[in-house]
C-alpha cells in the first residue's frame, strides 16, 4: 500500500486529520487498530473549545451544531458557596460546547467512510519505519496478516499507549512528566444535570465535577486515590459522595439516577518532545497528556492536526517547509500553556493525600481571589475556552 500520509490511530487527532487532509485534496490512510464499535463508545471527554467547534464545524460536522448544547460558563463551588465564571463577559464573546467525544469520533467515521480514503479498523500498526528517509513506512498487522504502508509523511495519532512514539531515538528526545497521587472514579447516570453548567466542587473531603453528555445524561466525577477499583465503590456510596462534596448554603439539589456507567482515569502529566523527527510527526495524546481537569485533552489533539495540515499544504503550496520544520515548537507552545493549566485547575481544586491546613487555607484564598477579581476569572476564561491555533 502507498499513500501521501499514513496516519496511525483513529482517534479525534487521526480522524480529524484525516478529514481535513481529504478537503485539502491530500490521500491518506488511517490505520486503526481497535474495531469501529470500540473507537464509537470510548467514553472520554465532552468539552469542546470554542475553536475546536469551529475547525469540526468547517470540517462538516453538522449533528455537532444540532446535537451540542452551549455553555457561556461554569460554576465553582468551595466553603459552600457557589460562584459562576461568565464566559462571553469575560473574553469578548467566547464560549465552548459539550459534544461527547464518541459523537465527535462516530461523525468522522461516517464522513471518513463516505468520502475519504481508506479507513482499516482492525489494523495495528507495529512500527514506524525509515522516519529520517524521504520514505517513511509503517508496518501494520490488518486482521492477522502483515502488510506495509508506504508513506511521504507518518503522523502518529496513536494516544499514549501507541507505537509511533518509540521511533523517535531516545537520544533525540525528552520527557517531561507528572503522575498525580489521585485519580477520577467517573460515571455515566441516565438523569438530566442537576445544573444546566459544569460545576467544579474543591471540598474537603476532594474534589467533584459535575457535567453532562445530553439533556437526559448526567456525567459526574469523583477524586479518588490512585488505586481505587470502580467496582469498589456502590451506586449509593457514589451519589452520597457526590451530595456531600456538592453541598451548598442554599437549597441546590443533585438529582439521583441509575448508574449505566463507572470508571477510574489516572491523572497524568506527559510531554514529549520534540514532536517531530525526520518524516514522523506525533499529534494528541501520543506526544502530550494533561489530566482532565482542565478539558485540554481533546482540543489540544485538534490544534495539532490543523497545524500540520497548514503546514502540508503549505508546502505543497509553495514548495516551502519552514512550517513543517516549525511544527513541533509551534505545537508545544500551545501545549505548555494548557499544561500549565490544567495543573492549576488540578492543584487548585483536588485534595492531595498529605495536603496540610495552609494548603487547604491556600486553596481557598486562590479560589477566593478568581471569584473577586475580574483579573483573575478573566485568565480562567480565557484559557478554558481555548489558547489560539498556531
Ligand atoms: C476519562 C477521560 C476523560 C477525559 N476528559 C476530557 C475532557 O473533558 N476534555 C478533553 O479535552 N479531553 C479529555 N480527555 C482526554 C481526551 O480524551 C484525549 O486527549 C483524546 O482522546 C486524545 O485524542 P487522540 O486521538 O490523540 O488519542 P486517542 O483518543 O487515545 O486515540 C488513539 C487511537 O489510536 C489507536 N491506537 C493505539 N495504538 C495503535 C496502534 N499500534 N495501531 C493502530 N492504532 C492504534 C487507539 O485504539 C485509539 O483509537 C479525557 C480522557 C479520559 C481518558
Amino acid at each position: 500500500m502507498r499513500t501521501t500520509v499514513g496516519i496511525i490511530g483513529a482517534g479525534p487527532a487521526g480522524l480529524l486529520l484525516a478529514r481535513l487532509l481529504h478537503n485539502a485534496g491530500i490521500e491518506s490512510v488511517v490505520l486503526e487498530s481497535r474495531d469501529r464499535a470500540y473507537v464509537e463508545r470510548r467514553q472520554r471527554a465532552g468539552i469542546l473549545e470554542q475553536g475546536t467547534v469551529e475547525v469540526l464545524r468547517a470540517a462538516g460536522a453538522e449533528r455537532m451544531d444540532r446535537e451540542g448544547l452551549r455553555h457561556d460558563g461554569i460554576e465553582l463551588r468551595f466553603d459552600r458557596r457557589r460562584h459562576r465564571v461568565d464566559f462571553p463577559a469575560l473574553t469578548g464573546g467566547k464560549s465552548v460546547m459539550v459534544y461527547a467525544q464518541t459523537e465527535v469520533c462516530k461523525d468522522l467515521i461516517a464522513l471518513q467512510l463516505k468520502e475519504g480514503g481508506p479507513l482499516l479498523f482492525e489494523a495495528e500498526a507495529l512500527a514506524v519505519e525509515g522516519a529520517e528517509t524521504d520514505h517513511p513506512r509503517v508496518r501494520f498487522r490488518h486482521k492477522g496478516v502483515e502488510d506495509v504502508l508506504e508513506c511521504d509523511y507518518v503522523v502518529g495519532c496513536d494516544g499514549f499507549w501507541g507505537v509511533a512514539r518509540a521511533a523517535v531515538p531516545a537520544g533525540r528526545s525528552s520527557t517531561f512528566e507528572r503522575t498525580y497521587p489521585f485519580g477520577w472514579l467517573g460515571i455515566l447516570a441516565d438523569v438530566p444535570p442537576s445544573h444546566d453548567e459544569l460545576v467544579y466542587a474543591r471540598h474537603d473531603r476532594g474534589f467533584a465535577l459535575l457535567s453532562m453528555r445530553s439533556p437526559s445524561v448526567s456525567r459526574l466525577y469523583l477524586q479518588v486515590p490512585a488505586d481505587t477499583d470502580a467496582d469498589g465503590w456502590s451506586d449509593e456510596e457514589i451519589w452520597t459522595e457526590l451530595e456531600r462534596r456538592f453541598e451548598t448554603d442554599d437549597d441546590w439539589t443533585l438529582r439521583r439516577g441509575p448508574i449505566t456507567q463507572k470508571s477510574v482515569t489516572p491523572m497524568r502529566s506527559y510531554v514529549h518532545e520534540p514532536m517531530r523527527h525526520g518524516r514522523l510527526f506525533l499529534a494528541g495524546d501520543a506526544a502530550h497528556i494533561v489530566p482532565p481537569t482542565g478539558a485540554k485533552g481533546l482540543n489540544l489533539a485538534v490544534g495539532d492536526v490543523v497545524t500540520f495540515v497548514r503546514a502540508l499544504t503549505h508546502r505543497r503550496e509553495t514548495g516551502s517547509a519552514e512550517l513543517l520544520d516549525a511544527y513541533s515548537a509551534t505545537c508545544l507552545r500551545r501545549v505548555w500553556q494548557a499544561e500549565r493549566f490544567s495543573y492549576d485547575m488540578t492543584t487548585l481544586l483536588h485534595r492531595a493525600p498529605d495536603a496540610t491546613p495552609f494548603e487547604d487555607r491556600l486553596q481557598l484564598a486562590r479560589l477566593e481571589r478568581i471569584a473577586s477579581s475580574r483579573a483573575a476569572e478573566t485568565d480562567l476564561a480565557e484559557a478554558y475556552t481555548g489558547f489560539p491555533i498556531g
